[in-house]
């Protein structure tokens, strides 16, 4: 087993690694910018650096003194959280050329993930489905070619950056009259963002929903899914609410789809936590893409499961094969998670700043995984996320209920929160139902 591990992350999920090491017996290494002396997991890491100044270039994603911050306190391993260089392929080789154990997919692995045609190309031959497209990247000044590709996936297409992230990169297309400017714009963009031009086209789903595969493999041939969640919650492609398992999924369908997930595992000698997403229409997946880290949303998992992703992960990077037998994982209940964001509920404006009283909900089927303590200055300086709210029951109402009345129950008092929104979210009739599409709360909320 490891021996000891730098957090190379901030605020809720630098806690949630530090559980999980301490659990495992592993010794753990927090690092921080200096704005983030007071973070919780700060005070109760056995070690603590500072890698740098607030601004994120150059602490968090300083990959020279994080691997400096390795080597000084003598750690094993560095687990990357969600975001900063979780999928950066450079990070993950010069962790793993430094004599370090990276806690992920090995950098060839990310790299085939990051680029988003190489990915479609790798899924297609393990037999996962996806989105009818291009086949590849666009030629991008044969106008005729292009005009044909259209015309063959049918409009509305959209146009991607196979580089592309964080909703980043994509050009809707309803009719030809639009398609040779709108891949020239893509291109443009996709290059002075991420410095890759190369684009691919796919057909444009009006109406889906966002369904993912979570899946834990060991890269020595064994592979396990723990089955999906339903992320369709979204504002300007940022989750709000999760849940676990997926409601009203055709069921062969997804028997299928999970299979293929394990599948695309083994072929692509995948290791560690990582999801597949997909579009989920009218009874059919198709993937868009997959994250080769542990996601914000990986509690709803363990909850039905009863499978711990960060432990999973830790066991994984020390070179232990997947103890986990498909067979002996079941979904038990339900699952929800709501985002609490220090914003504005109305504006979405960043609301950082000091919390002066923070209570948190508590009782049977309710975890809250949060830094926040009474008295702690939120700072404007990274994501907004605060606090992930999860509730867990035998049955999806009763766990949804129970979402409801623990969001009434919650207080983070000093700063702005979308508690507000998650509390009209939970009384909402549509979403009670479920299976609502990746559109629904923004035309709920007007935009
Ligand atoms: P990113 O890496 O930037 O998150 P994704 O490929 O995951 O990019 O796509 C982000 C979002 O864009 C999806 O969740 C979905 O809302 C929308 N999207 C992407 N591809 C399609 C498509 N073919 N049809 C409809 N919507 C799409």
């Amino acid at each position: 087993m490891l021996d000891k591990v730098v957090i190379a992350n901030r605020g809720e999920i630098a806690l949630r690694i530090l559980r999980a090491c301490k659990e495992l017996g592993i010794k753990t290494v927090a690092i921080h910018s200096q704005a983030d002396r007071d973070l919780m997991h700060v005070r109760l890491a056995d070690e603590a650096v500072c890698i740098g100044p607030a601004p994120s270039p150059k602490s968090y994603l300083n990959i020279p003194a994080i691997i400096s911050a390795a080597e000084v306190t003598d750690a094993m391993g560095i687990h990357p959280g969600y975001g900063f260089l979780a999928e950066n392929a450079d990070f993950a080789e010069q962790v793993e050329r430094s004599g370090f154990t990276f806690i992920g997919p090995t950098a060839d692995v990310i790299r085939l993930m990051g680029d988003k045609v190489s990915a479609i190309e790798a899924m297609k031959k393990a037999g996962v489905p996806t989105v009818p497209g291009s086949d590849g990247p666009l030629p991008v000044d044969d106008d005729n070619k292009l005009r044909a590709i259209a015309k063959r996936i049918g409009y509305p297409v959209i146009i991607k950056a196979a580089a592309g992230g964080g909703g980043r990169g994509m050009r809707v297309v309803h009719s030809e009259a639009s398609l040779i400017n709108s891949v020239h714009v893509t291109q443009s963009e996709a290059a002075a963002a991420f410095g890759d031009g190369t684009v691919y086209m796919e057909k444009f789903l009006e109406n889906p929903r966002h369904v993912e595969v979570q899946v834990l493999a060991d890269g020595q041939g064994n592979a396990v899914h723990l089955y999906d969640r339903d992320c369709s919650l979204q504002r300007r492609h940022q989750k709000v609410v999760e849940e676990a398992p997926a409601p009203h999924l055709d069921p062969d369908a997804r028997a299928q789809v999970l299979q293929s997930c394990v599948d695309a595992c083994i072929e692509i000698g995948y290791r560690g936590a990582g999801t597949f997403e997909f579009l989920y229409e009218d009874g059919s997946f198709y993937f868009i893409e997959m994250n080769t880290r542990v996601q914000v949303e990986h509690p709803v998992t363990e909850m039905i499961t009863g499978v711990d992703i960060v432990k999973e992960q830790l066991r994984i990077a020390s070179g232990l094969p997947l103890s986990l037998k498909q067979e002996d994982i079941k979904v038990l209940g339900h699952s929800f998670e709501a985002r609490i964001n220090a914003e504005d509920p109305k504006t979405f404006m960043p609301s950082p700043g000091k919390v002066n009283h923070f209570h948190a909900p508590g009782g049977i089927g309710i975890r809250v995984d949060s830094h926040l303590y009474s008295g702690y200055t939120v700072p404007p300086h990274y994501d907004s996320l605060v606090a992930k709210l999860i509730s867990y029951a035998e049955d999806r109402e009763t766990a949804l209920t129970r979402l409801r009345n623990a969001l009434d129950e919650m207080l983070v008092d000093g700063i702005r929160t979308n508690i507000p929104l998650h509390q009209d979210i939970t009384r909402d009739a549509n979403f009670q139902r479920g299976g609502v599409n990746i559109h629904y709360l923004e035309k709920k909320l007007g935009l």
